[in-house]
């Protein structure tokens, strides 16, 4: 008799960041074998040195924008730096790390006809003018500015993912993800909620950019991760696009208060000049995941916020 196997071997690029480095310890959780390509440009091993001489983990270095052949049974496409710092520093590398990385892992699903599910954003909104976000909104994206190289990108990289679903049947899965946070985030990737912690757990200013009036809702990572393992376990009828967020709404002020009473910190808010195409407001709509997954974050920003600074606050002990 043939039992069933339900593990899998799954590629995920970009596995040694942030994101990538949480949804391989559940895949490994979950009992599958993981491959990670990543080329380490904004990953780090500490984010999986916990996985070495895990028998059913491999890594391989290794940039998206090149070919790749293995044998895997799923792929999740992570791979692209994800903060303004960090995709502004090389901004041809970042349209090309979506757009040839996406040809390729597409190209690479083609040929093993498997399930493929790319990390979108929130972005592809660009500085919104509806509000919140619902996937049938096209968005408000300049395609020319500093944030292009990453915006366009990313939607270059959903029309290509539609594209090979309409024209070689291709088993697709596109999240949209909103602002997540948590710990294994860059200690100095620019980003708001870690630029807050490390700034009040070292006492320093906190700069808050424009009038901090301008909105994020943040997803804890856990919460994240568990969307991204449902959304790629419904059936063929559900490629996305699906926003993947925490509706929860703050002010970027609000987040700076926060940050400074849960960390006790003396640290006091200067004001920094607002980047250019900074988008105003940002919130998911979250019906559809809600209907199609059953899905809702669960993770309160206080509580995340906690366990975000318990990181932070060892990382830089020991840094
Ligand atoms: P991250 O920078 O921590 O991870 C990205 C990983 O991709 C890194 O390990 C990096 O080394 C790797 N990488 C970059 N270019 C590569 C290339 N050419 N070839 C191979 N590997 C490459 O960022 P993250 O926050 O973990 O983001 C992961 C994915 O999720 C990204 O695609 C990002 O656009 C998307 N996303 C993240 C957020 C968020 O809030 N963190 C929001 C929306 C979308
Ligand atoms: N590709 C890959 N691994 C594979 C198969 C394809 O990296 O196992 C890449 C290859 O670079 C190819 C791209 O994916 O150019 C797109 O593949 P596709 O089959 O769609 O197009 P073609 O091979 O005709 O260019
Ligand atoms: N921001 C800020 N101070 C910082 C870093 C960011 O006020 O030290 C603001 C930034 O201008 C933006 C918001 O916080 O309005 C979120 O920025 P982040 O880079 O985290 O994410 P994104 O703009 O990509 O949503």
């Amino acid at each position: 008799m043939r039992v069933y196997n339900p593990q899998k071997r799954i590629l995920v690029t970009g596995g040694a960041g942030f994101l990538g480095s949480h949804l391989i310890d559940r895949l490994l959780k979950d009992g599958h074998e993981v491959v990670c390509a990543d080329n380490l440009f904004t990953g780090n091993k500490r984010n999986i040195a916990h996985l070495h001489g895990n028998a059913a983990f491999e890594f391989m270095r290794h940039d998206v924008t090149f070919p790749l052949y293995l044998e895997v049974d799923q792929i999740y496409n992570l791979a692209c730096p994800a903060s303004p710092i960090h995709y502004q520093h090389d901004p041809v590398q970042t349209t090309k790390t979506s757009v040839h990385g996406a040809i390729n892992m597409l190209g690479l699903a083609k040929r093993l006809k498997c399930r493929i599910f790319q990390a979108s954003t929130s972005e592809v909104y660009g500085d919104p003018s509806v509000h919140p976000q619902t996937e049938s909104y096209w968005g408000n994206v300049n395609p020319i500015g500093i944030r292009s190289c990453y915006d366009e990108g990313k939607r270059c990289a959903e029309t290509l993912f539609f594209d090979y679903h309409r024209q070689h049947q291709l088993d697709i899965k596109v999240a949209r993800i909103f602002n997540t946070y948590g710990p294994r985030m860059h200690p100095n990737d620019g980003r708001v909620v870690s630029n807050f912690i490390v700034q009040a757990l070292k006492n320093e200013p906190i700069t808050i950019y424009g009038s901090g009036l301008q909105t994020r809702s943040f997803c804890y990572v856990d919460d994240l991760i568990e969307g991204f393992v449902r959304l790629m376990n419904t059936g063929p009828d559900t490629p996305g696009p699906m926003n993947l967020g925490n509706p929860n709404e703050f002010t970027i002020r609000e987040l700076a208060d926060k940050v400074i009473e849960l960390t006790g910190s003396r640290s006091t808010i200067v004001d920094k000049p607002l980047p250019s195409d900074d988008p105003m407001q940002r919130k998911p709509d979250i019906t559809l995941a809600r209907e199609k997954l059953d899905w809702t974050p669960k993770v309160q920003l206080d509580e995340g916020l906690r366990k975000t600074i318990e990181y932070f606050d060892q990382l830089l002990e020991t840094a």
